[in-house]
């Protein structure tokens, strides 16, 4: 699989980098040798290194211990003067975010459904009424290419001033061939422009478009039989996705679609049981790499996950800003084995948010999961469901260098001060980028 990554950065820092003094360096290593995503008590090991230090050279991490004992390295020694010293003064250290599900490509904000949904209105209701997904597409359809990469470039950056290193980021607000297009390319030129990595997603699939009302059998075979051949042959998407659920596309036309991006060699992930249950263990079969939302899941579908690689991701900020009581059932999956992912779902409609501490706070608040559980959600199991893991996700010796850097003693206050940005400098394939 090949991923977007900027290749030609604007500063990229070609001389070593040492991080040295980190009060806690979150390290995720695993305890265990197991394969796979995080799961049950896995999913709480943060492999804690005080008083740390992390010494990174060509974008890659190449040491990782104590300061005493990198201080005391012979090659050190010999070229501090060719490196590049950042002094964290007691701070936290931890991987950089990877935020696995996000919407960036759109051009305005849905403040008319904002308020729409404060006086009453359900999502069905938005929707019928004009606004929604579809509210979307005439601005996206017109838009230039440069102006779209040019707003997710913007969101990018303020990604990375929050933590976040890895981005998934999806079409959808197009729902014709040459806009879904358009948006991937957007989203490919932000990306060149980007020091942190972004996967690109083709969700043609997201809503049927007006056009398409009553014969939706009719759009699907476009994005069948046009949007991913083309996407895969210009090598614009890494995955495929579909948001499954009433009002939006079956459990029949999901599988025709997965068929399609099978064919075309592009692997899936499915916005799954956000607003209604569908069974999920008739789209097992295409080893989807995440299922995402899964508000509601059917018993019978909790341990079929449990046995397999397919990652829940949660996405707490669309319950938090639709005001629902109810959040997905994370305890429920993680007691079970599932592999839990967070993201952030950022998009203009249900979650328009870029930050991952404030999806990892309403993980502890509304999901209860431990500020341990919700670090390694939000990173490792992130990485697993990009299918990055072996370059994201922790901080080993030849992984990428994604680490970010917060302003905070320890590790818990991340999700802790809710609402406000503590993250002090990220660091993005070895490009620093300062935080708050
Ligand atoms: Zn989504």
């Amino acid at each position: 699989m090949s991923v977007i990554s900027a290749r030609k950065p604007v500063r990229r820092t070609q001389s070593p980098l040492f991080l040295a003094n980190i009060g806690q360096l979150v390290t995720l290593r695993a305890a265990s040798d197991k394969p796979g995503p995080r799961r049950g008590l896995h999913l709480s090991e943060l492999g804690i290194i005080r008083d740390a230090a992390v010494l990174c050279m060509g974008g890659k991490i190449v040491s990782v211990g104590t300061t005493k004992d990198a201080l005391r390295d012979l090659w050190l020694k010999k070229s501090r003067r060719k490196i590049t010293e950042i002094d964290c003064a007691g701070k936290v250290v931890i991987p950089g975010f990877v935020d696995s599900h996000t919407h960036p490509v759109f051009v305005s904000p849905r403040l008319v459904d904002f308020e729409k949904r404060i006086e009453g209105a359900s999502y069905e209701e938005i929707a019928t009424a004009g606004g929604g997904i579809r509210s979307s597409l005439e601005a996206v359809r017109k838009a230039a290419k440069s102006a779209l990469a040019a707003k997710v470039l913007t969101v990018l950056n303020d990604m990375a001033a929050h933590g976040t290193t890895t981005v998934e980021a999806k079409s959808g607000y197009g729902l014709t061939v040459e806009s879904e297009l358009k948006s991937l390319k957007a989203i490919g030129e932000a990306a060149s422009r980007w020091p942190g990595t972004v996967v690109a997603t083709l969700l043609g699939a997201h809503t049927v478009p007006k056009e398409f009302r009553g014969c939706s059998q009719k759009y699907v075979e476009i994005v069948c039989k046009e949007m991913i051949p083309q996407a895969s042959k210009r090598k614009l998407a890494q995955f495929v996705d579909v948001f499954c659920d009433k009002g939006a596309f079956t459990g029949e036309e999901t599988e025709q679609i997965f068929v399609a991006a099978e064919k075309y060699g592009l692997p899936v992930r499915a916005h799954m049981g956000q607003l209604s249950e569908t069974p999920l263990w008739p789209l097992l079969r295409f080893s989807p790499a995440s299922f995402d939302h899964m508000d509601h899941v059917n018993e019978d579908d909790i341990p079929r996950l449990a046995r397999r690689d397919i990652v829940a991701t949660l996405v707490p900020g669309a319950n938090y800003f639709l005001g629902l009581k109810e959040y997905p059932n994370a305890r429920r999956l993680i007691d079970a084995g599932v592999p839990v992912a967070l993201a952030t779902d950022y998009n203009p409609g249900t979650s328009p948010t870029i930050s991952m501490p404030m999806a990892m706070s309403l993980a502890c608040t509304q999901m209860k999961m431990s500020p341990a559980e919700a670090i390694v959600a939000a990173t490792v199991n992130g990485a697993w469901a990009l299918r990055l893991a072996d370059r994201k996700g922790s901080i080993d010796p030849g992984k990428d260098a994604d680490l970010a850097v917060f302003a905070v003693n320890d590790y818990r206050e991340i999700p802790y001060w809710f609402g406000a940005n503590h993250c002090a400098m990220t660091l993005l394939n070895g490009v620093v980028a300062s935080g708050n």
